[in-house]
């Protein structure tokens, strides 16, 4: 079989690999480019692909930079099946029409720029309506089934504990007679945390395209991540401050709003106000309350039906634009939580922009933050700060908690390859992360297993 990288390879994003045997095509993930200007060209869909003779679309998961391009594929032709779990394409259809929406409104501002210049507007990467044309071809599937997506060609999908639906995928196709087993793990999550189940560990196979975001590093652990955040909540509410977490929609919101709740059962703090500011973390929420039976059997109770809002009842959620600029005249102590998690846009901004000059304000960034994005400006200290043009003086606490992170860290990657690596007769393929990353990786699994994976780059085809 081939393997063709058109995406992820020396770095995170834009994940698709294409497969290739005698008979068929087909792509596992297909997504999106982010992060700077350089990656963002990147982001068409390379003739080589030919979407027309695309069999079928695989997805691990959700997130923009494993489906974002899916609208392009099939701007370009592709009328076949996209396959994943039923949480995956719930989570898909969320990002990817939060993704047309931000393209629409960034074009148009664009575009006003242009105008004034004399220039020719441009026109969006895709738009709702590319979207929705995406979702009519979805097709879920089950976990842990083999299932036949083309000839001679077949997939098992395996929990990868990353975010709600999140899967390996196991792929057995037939080249030339033989026989050939690939797994390519999409994104893998850690081990022993709440609200995911845990990645299942594989058995045996020919070649593993395995993720590396964090291969050089381990993270903090959990319990320890759970209690800074504690202590630091209990601080910011004795001083009746506004906390502002600047978070992620899907994932990260529903694992704080989970340990908010123990926080308060657990009687550490006394309930208080909590607003979700952010309407497209409530849509991730209730996805997540749809699908417990693909949550850590111990969360179901709370994230099931409408037992949220009933166990946290201090939670309150803003759906209009006016209830989040309401907040202004809120009396803290509370906790407000809204978009977008790198503070880059989004309504966290306007309440950066209203609280940062008070000291008794605590922003407490618990998401990766890019080199470029304001989020990380607020952790390296830049004072005063520019938000929506208006210069303001930082007096607030700004606080990183690392150990949230959706994706294993290095002794989590080890523990996951450990069974096929000891077989020793896998090639290992590493993918999806910055190239240090890659190669901390490779290092460490050399020592541990004596295994020499290899670190392919974008284009490269291999054959299997
Ligand atoms: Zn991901
Ligand atoms: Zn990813």
């Amino acid at each position: 079989m081939l393997v063709t990288l058109h995406g992820a390879a020396n770095e995170v994003t834009g994940s698709c690999y294409l497969v290739e045997t005698g008979n068929c095509r087909v792509l596992i993930d297909c997504g999106l480019f982010q992060g700077s200007k350089h990656l963002e060209r990147l982001n068409f869909i390379p003739a080589s692909i030919n979407a027309k003779k695309i069999d079928a679309v695989v997805l691990t998961h959700g997130h923009l930079d494993h489906c974002g391009r899916l609208p392009l594929l099939v701007k370009a032709g592709f009328k076949g099946r996209i396959y994943g779990t039923d949480g995956t394409l719930d989570i898909a259809r969320l990002i990817l029409m939060d993704a047309a929406k931000v393209q629409a409104d960034d074009t148009d501002r664009e575009n006003r720029k242009r105008v004034k210049a004399g220039q020719k507007p441009v026109k969006p990467l895709f738009t709702a309506a590319d979207s929705e044309r995406v979702f009519k071809l979805f097709h879920p599937l089950p976990y842990n089934k083999w299932i036949s997506i083309a000839e001679h060609l077949k997939i098992d999908l395996i929990e990868a504990g990353h975010i709600l639906g999140s899967s390996s995928v196991i792929l057995v196709g037939d080249h030339n007679g033989g026989k050939r087993r690939l797994v390519f793990s999409g994104d893998l999550g850690q081990w022993n945390i709440p609200i995911n189940r845990d990645p299942a560990l594989l058995d045996t196979a020919d070649a593993v395209f395995m993720e590396s975001t964090y291969g050089g590093r381990n993270h903090p652990t959990y319990c320890d991540t759970v209690k800074e955040l504690t202590d630091l909540i209990k601080e910011a509410v004795g001083k009746r401050g506004k906390i502002l977490i600047p978070t992620f929609a899907v994932g990260r919101t529903q694992q704080l709003l989970y340990h908010l709740h123990e926080m308060f059962r657990l009687g550490e703090i006394k309930p208080f106000p909590i607003y979700l500011d952010s309407p497209m973390a409530t849509a991730a929420t209730e996805i997540y309350s749809r699908h417990t039976e693909l949550l850590d059997p111990d969360v179901r109770d709370f994230f099931v039906g409408n037992n949220i809002y009933a166990s946290l009842p201090s939670l309150k959620i803003c759906t209009t634009a006016l209830e989040s600029q309401a907040l202004n005249d809120v009396e803290g102590p509370c906790l407000i939580m809204a978009g977008a998690g790198m503070c880059d846009a989004g309504r966290i901004l306007h309440h950066l922009r209203h609280n940062l000059s008070f000291p008794n304000t605590l922003v407490l960034i618990v998401g990766y933050q890019a080199r470029e994005s304001f989020g990380r400006q607020l952790l390296d200290g830049v004072n005063p700060v520019k938000i929506m043009g208006q210069t303001v003086f930082v007096r607030a606490k700004i606080v990183s908690v690392e150990g949230f992170s959706a994706h294993a860290g290095q002794s989590d990657l080890l523990r996951w390859i450990e069974p096929v690596a000891r077989l020793k007769r896998a090639r290992l393929i590493l993918t999806h992360g910055e190239p240090h990353q890659l190669n901390e990786l490779k290092y460490k699994l050399q020592d541990e297993f004596g295994v020499s994976p290899e670190i392919p780059s974008i284009g490269d085809t291999l054959e299997i």
